[in-house]
């Protein structure tokens, strides 16, 4: 996020409260829901899904700020995620050949 974006959000969480903030995130959580609902029925509206994962981004940037969270802090949950799910995946394949 660059700061003019940050300084934006950060103005948008005070004037509009952080309430709303929290109801708008649970909202485009669920049209990103139903886009992806929606590809996997064979109606992917690419362009909408793209729009879809943009929202989700900015409303965790929004909530980011709201809860004072260093993206570091994500950065590193991440990261620790991901390699979680190499090790899953690995051991699911070794899994399948045995
Ligand atoms: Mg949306």
């Amino acid at each position: 996020m660059t700061y003019r974006e940050h300084k934006i959000l950060e103005r948008s969480i005070n004037v509009n409260g952080p309430e709303i903030k929290h109801t708008v995130a649970m909202e485009e959580c669920a049209e990103l829901i139903q886009a992806i609902s929606k590809a996997l029925r064979g109606q992917l509206d690419r362009d909408n899904l793209v729009e879809e994962i943009a929202d989700v981004g900015i409303c965790i940037d929004m909530l980011r700020l709201i809860y004072k969270i260093n993206p570091d802090e994500i950065d590193r949950c991440r990261s620790k995620k991901i390699e979680r799910q190499q090790w899953r995946d690995l051991h699911v394949r070794r899994n399948e050949d045995d």
